[in-house]
């Protein structure tokens, strides 16, 4: 059963925590995706709870299957299982479609193009009147410029919490595809009592609480931890050709990522599963730093030889 208080040390205390891992299969995993992987299957395990796979695979050109076997099979290997079998957005479009049909009321058709819409910055409310869904039209859901104000658990100034004003904003767009904001709202207001997911989608968070509160779906609570960057700034990414975690040297990737987020694991533990104990036991993630150190790409046994001396401040 989920629950949709506010307060993690109650969810502790009444509810089974459920969290989960939602990467987008655009390609292989990197070590942006191992921190955040990490960083939520300890945050639920050390509440003694579930912690799920969820493959992000709404976007039909952004999707490709052999990343998302390559995924599960890293996570597999740096002893990350998920509790239940692993989910696919992509296989879930009724369930999705459904929830649309439930904001009927509150959503409109509409025809702009995203030239146009994105001109003005805010949506100018020209197809108000569409109320009628259609086809290649894309389905708005009207917001009234909502102000939601949410709380994200951190240990940095994250926790003076957000206030996002929520534009209109697409639910499916033209071609037929489902939104991201949508898909996401729906399978963590359903199943989710914890997201925990990197910083780079406090934006997004604002989007997904009002489309859960307009669903009657409880809301899980948030985590932002910090995404880790390149030294330019620019975010780890497959688009940005982030270097592929290299399966054969599980441990060692796994203490890169320890170290990123200001843990570090004595010497002495060899083991994948030995390793993931110790994380579960010690990653504090109240304490993380409040930016990551940025990436580079190191020989990852070089990484490790400085991280002996050197630990990055908190
Ligand atoms: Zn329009």
């Amino acid at each position: 059963m989920k629950s949709g208080r506010d307060n993690w040390a109650i969810d502790h205390l009444f509810d089974l925590a459920t969290g989960r891992f939602a990467p987008s299969p655009t390609g292989p995993m990197h070590m942006g995706h191992l921190i955040t992987a990490l960083s939520s299957y300890c945050s639920v395990k050390q509440k003694k709870g579930k912690w799920l796979l969820r493959i992000d695979d709404i976007d039909s050109d952004r999707r490709s299957a052999e990343s998302a076997n390559l995924i599960i099979k890293t996570l597999r290997i740096h002893g990350m299982i998920p509790d239940t079998e692993v989910t696919y957005q992509s296989a879930q479009d009724t369930k999705y479609r459904y929830r649309i049909k439930q904001l009927e009321s509150q959503t409109f058709s509409c025809s702009c193009s995203r030239r146009e819409t994105s001109a003005q910055g805010t949506y100018h409310g020209k197809c108000y009147q569409n109320r009628r869904h259609q086809e290649r039209h894309s389905i708005r859901l009207r917001s009234h410029k909502t102000i939601i104000f949410f709380k994200s658990t951190s240990n940095t100034k994250l926790e003076n919490g957000f206030t996002e004003s929520v534009d209109d904003f697409i639910l499916k767009r033209k071609n037929g595809d489902l939104s991201y904001h949508l898909a996401s709202a729906v399978d963590d207001g359903e199943q989710m009592t914890e997201v925990v997911r990197g910083d780079d989608l406090i934006t997004s968070t604002g989007y997904q609480l009002l489309l859960m509160k307009k669903l009657g779906l409880s809301t899980p609570n948030y985590r932002h931890i910090p995404c880790l960057r390149f030294e330019t700034g620019e975010k780890l990414s497959s688009q940005n050709m982030a270097p592929a975690l290299a399966n054969q040297r599980p441990v060692m990737n796994l203490r890169n990522a320890l170290w990123y987020l200001g843990a570090i694991p004595p010497t002495n533990i060899h083991s994948v599963s030995a390793i993931i104990k110790w994380s579960i036991r010690n990653l504090n993630l109240t304490q993380l730093p409040e930016i990551l150190v940025p990436f580079q790409n190191y020989d990852v046994s070089d990484r490790y030889r400085r991280t002996e001396t050197i630990k990055p401040s908190v």
